[in-house]
């Protein structure tokens, strides 16, 4: 489940994470009473703006802005605030801005330069192993440092049962080029951030920029937070993090309906059963000339009222010419499944695109004679060339 910065924020804090404050706020008035607010608990003379969505990028879309007075404040919060922001992480037509995060500017000047550092923490699924990635080049896209320079990445590998080890969190800041008092506050940073993220079960931590402020205070200025979603059950609290309007509403329904969807770019829907025929299929697909629509898996009982279920949400994507239904009857028999089509079908009345089944498994044979009896513009197949071909051939 990925969280907005303010969110993210919020949870190092609760780890002893140093952060830059913030405030959130949903209106121009309340981006002017947050700046006050802050102005008079951290002496903050200027502010930082910073539209809150589920998207990196955002100060190359405009949707981070420094505030030179309450004027200013008033003025940028009213340009952020219900902008469509399109930045390099978003789809073309952007994401809609509900509320930002008013901030304290930590960039001041002082006796030595601020200085941006990437930092992440993650599971390493090769090695079974957490890990902190580093790079003296923050505050750029890390894709971009790890193609031109990739010796300028870090990584550290902990082994969870032993956690971090002392010289870990202190070959990190060595390898940043710190020293004295700056040296220090990053050990101690490494260490809060490593403990949040194993505490908070998340997947991935992401701050980037870390800063080094012109008087050597370490502090977290982003936060891109993904929890575990198997998890939450852990965290009550965390629950009322999620925000929906930054999902995929498709994919928000299939949820509540309890059918693993994932949206994808193509035109082929997908019902399957099984995650792994599920991507076998979505590699057929691809393979056959075709690009998948989503990730659809319908589970082990394939009954009418799930197959409509299915049939509705792939519907729901304008892309979609053509579905693709290859189920495998194991414990579920393949006639029943076929009935589930058939009776889906027969309830929506209204499908105008072509489906091609193909069902294999005990009963096919009967599941097929079904489907070719059915009297219904649906296409049957037993092999999966077959199938294949017949997409194609709708496609074509
Ligand atoms: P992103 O663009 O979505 O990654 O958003 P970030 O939170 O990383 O902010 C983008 C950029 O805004 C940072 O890399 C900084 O250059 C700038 N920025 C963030 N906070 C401050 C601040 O307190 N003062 C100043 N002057 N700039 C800031
Ligand atoms: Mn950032």
């Amino acid at each position: 489940m990925n969280l907005h910065e303010y969110q993210g924020k919020e949870i190092l804090n609760s780890f002893g994470v140093n952060i830059q404050r913030g405030i959130v706020a949903h209106t121009p008035d309340e981006a002017v009473a947050a700046a006050k607010k802050l102005t008079e608990e951290t002496g903050t003379g200027w502010h930082v703006i910073k539209a809150q969505i589920h998207a990196g990028g955002r100060g190359k879309g405009g949707g981070v802005k420094l505030a030179k007075n309450l004027d200013e404040v008033k003025e940028i919060a009213g340009q952020i605030i219900g902008m469509n922001l399109i930045t390099p992480q978003t789809s073309a037509e952007g994401k809609k801005v509900h509320q930002v995060l008013v901030t304290e500017d930590v960039y001041y000047p002082g006796d030595s330069e601020p200085e941006e550092y990437y930092m992440s923490v993650l599971l390493n699924r090769a090695t079974g192993r957490n890990m902190i990635m580093y790079s003296t080049e923050g505050g750029m896209d890390i894709e971009t440092v790890a193609e031109e320079t990739p010796h300028l990445i870090f990584t550290e590998e902990i082994d969870p049962a032993a956690g971090l080890l002392g010289f870990q969190a202190r070959r990190v800041a060595f390898n940043l080029g710190l020293s004295g008092k700056a040296f220090k506050e990053m050990t101690k940073f490494v260490y809060a951030l490593y403990t949040a993220y194993t505490k908070s079960d998340s997947s991935l931590f992401e701050i980037n920029p870390v800063l080094k402020t012109s008087d050597d205070r370490v502090i977290a200025v982003d936060a891109k937070v993904s929890l575990d979603a198997n998890a939450l059950y852990r965290h009550k609290d965390y629950l009322a993090m999620r925000d929906v309007r930054e999902e995929n509403p498709i994919e928000v329904e299939a949820g509540e309906v309890g059918l693993n969807y994932v949206d994808l770019d193509g035109n082929v829907g997908c019902m399957v059963n099984g995650a792994g025929l599920a991507m076998a299929t979505m590699d057929l697909i691809k393979q056959a000339g075709g690009e998948p629509a989503n990730f659809l898996d319908v589970g082990g009982t394939a009954d009418a009222e799930r197959v409509e279920a299915a049939f509705k949400l792939i519907l729901k994507d304008p892309n979609v010419k053509a579905i693709l239904v290859n189920i495998f009857g194991g414990i579920v028999r393949c006639d029943r499944v076929a009935q589930g089509i058939v009776d889906a079908y027969k309830n929506m009345g209204n499908i105008e695109v072509p489906i091609i089944v193909r069902l294999q498994g005990t009963n096919a044979d009967i599941a097929k004679e079904l489907i070719d009896n059915s009297g219904l513009d649906v296409q049957s197949a037993v092999e999966f060339q077959e199938a294949a071909d017949k997409v194609q051939a709708v496609l074509a």
